[in-house]
């Protein structure tokens, strides 16, 4: 079982494994598949687009994912069988969209992933 934490991009220094799934500076080119699209990031910028649509289309993005998402991230969580997703949002931003992908892997593949306690 792996576990799956999330923190904020300037102290992933301190995490296990972390995998920085933004937009801006994904590790690579699976973890970009975690990422909102820039249209969306910008429109909830401007104010174009609520959060709440901004959710329904990156969920929508995440049920394309296949498996083979589920066993990249474990491989990223190595020996540890930990990983920790990245993203610029602070700590107390439960609007960042490291919990709702955290919360899809949790979901989609129980019991291979399980929340940690930063989910
Ligand atoms: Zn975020």
């Amino acid at each position: 079982m792996v576990i799956i934490e999330r923190c904020q991009k300037s102290h992933s220094n301190r995490a296990i494994n972390p995998v920085d799934i933004t937009r801006k500076s994904a590790d690579d080119k699976t973890a970009l598949k975690l990422a909102p699209e820039w249209d969306w990031i910008m429109g909830v910028k401007n104010g174009t687009m609520n959060y709440k649509e901004y959710i329904q289309l990156y969920l929508e993005k995440l049920t394309e994912l296949d498996e083979q998402i589920a066993d990249w991230l474990e491989a990223k969580a190595g020996p540890e069988k930990t990983a920790t997703l990245v993203c610029y949002c602070p700590d107390d931003n439960v609007e960042c969209h490291t919990y709702l992908a955290a919360l899809f892997f949790v979901n989609r593949w129980p019991p291979r992933f399980q929340a940690g306690e930063s989910i």
